[in-house]
């Protein structure tokens, strides 16, 4: 069996792989570069539209992350051979922390200090108990979830958010049109953890945010398209004056990195990170990635991607 390995840093991940794999032949696309390998597996992130179109015995292709919206917007990808991604992979825990502390950030007017800072105010709010913050997951897959609950945990009231019904301890869970609009109207904070999707796309809209309370604030490590920039930027308001919006912690845009005149870099209350929420833990994916290879190579149960759906 051959595995072909595009990713940034894609030595450290063939041989995580050959260690999980010994009979496996583990190369990189860097090692295959000039001459056709053919592979049974790709395991790849964000690969070039040649190598996918260059493989013809392929088994199934593994994507090195839990977004799939790249890799099925590439125009190599070919039709018939199934795909799986990465599930929680200890991509979930660190999704957690970064969640949590966009979270505590403004629940505990974290962002109101700073911005005193800036002019030596000294004026101390009063706190709002963390169980008069209802939070709104949006998207409860394998990282959606466990943020949720790990929230639901820390004694926040939690309300979550997914195309199907679903049932999680400590979470009250919504789904389909009628479910996102009751949610929006109660929460706080509001988390995007949903994939780009021809139906998430822009769900963070005028219409969308008109329906949150006033002073609710916005945390998106999901994707950039979830949100339409201009009506963020029109609820956050003018800087010198807290909009509709109260603030947004922002670390994924429809285009990244996101460009220098974009007007959210300077918005006073928007905070920017650089995809940085989840990066995906290599140990703790080699080990995912192994058990999927073995299980497609085996005929065995795996949960692939439904390229209708999206994710
Ligand atoms: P999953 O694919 O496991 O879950 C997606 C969730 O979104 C599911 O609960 C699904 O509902 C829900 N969903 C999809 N479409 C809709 C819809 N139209 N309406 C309502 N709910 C919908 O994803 P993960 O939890 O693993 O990851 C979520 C996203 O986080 C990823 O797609 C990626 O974009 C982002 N991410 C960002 C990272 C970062 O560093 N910034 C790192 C890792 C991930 P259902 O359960 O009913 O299918």
């Amino acid at each position: 069996m051959r595995i072909l390995v595009h990713i940034d840093d894609a030595a450290t991940w063939r041989d995580a792989l050959a260690q999980r794999l010994p009979h496996a032949e583990v190369i990189t696309s860097e090692q295959a570069d000039g001459q056709p390998q053919q592979a049974d597996y790709l395991a790849v992130w964000k690969p070039p539209a040649e190598l996918l179109e260059s493989q013809t015995r392929l088994k199934g292709i593994v994507n090195l992350g839990a977004g799939v919206d790249a890799l099925l917007n590439n125009p190599g990808l070919p039709r018939d051979v199934p795909i799986v991604k990465l599930r929680d992979a200890g991509m979930a825990p660190l999704m957690s922390d970064y969640v949590r502390f966009g979270v505590v950030y403004f629940q505990r007017d974290f962002d109101r200090y700073f911005a005193q800072q800036t002019h030596a105010v000294w004026h101390e709010s009063p706190l709002v108990d963390k169980a008069d913050w209802p939070l709104g997951v949006l998207g409860l897959g394998a990282i959606g979830a466990h943020v949720a609950q790990a929230l639901a945990e820390d004694g926040f009231p939690v309300h979550g958010w997914s195309r199907s019904p679903k049932a999680l301890d400590g979470v009250t869970c919504h789904h389909g049109d009628a479910g996102l609009d009751e949610l929006l109207g109660t929460v706080r904070t509001l988390i995007t953890l949903l994939p780009d999707t021809a139906s998430t796309r822009g769900i963070v809209n005028a219409r969308t945010l008109a329906l949150m309370a006033d002073g609710a604030s916005l945390i998106n490590p999901g994707r950039g398209t979830l949100i339409d920039e201009g009506a963020l930027l029109a609820a956050l308001g003018p800087g010198d004056k807290e909009g509709r919006l109260r603030g947004a912690l922002l670390d994924a845009f429809s285009e990244e990195p996101l460009p220098r005149d974009n007007p959210l870099w300077s918005h006073p209350r928007v905070r920017i990170t650089p995809h940085m929420a989840a990066p995906t833990p290599v140990r703790d994916a080699a080990d995912q990635v192994a058990a999927l290879i073995t299980a497609l190579d085996n005929g065995g149960e795996v949960e692939t991607i439904d390229p209708g759906a999206g994710y």
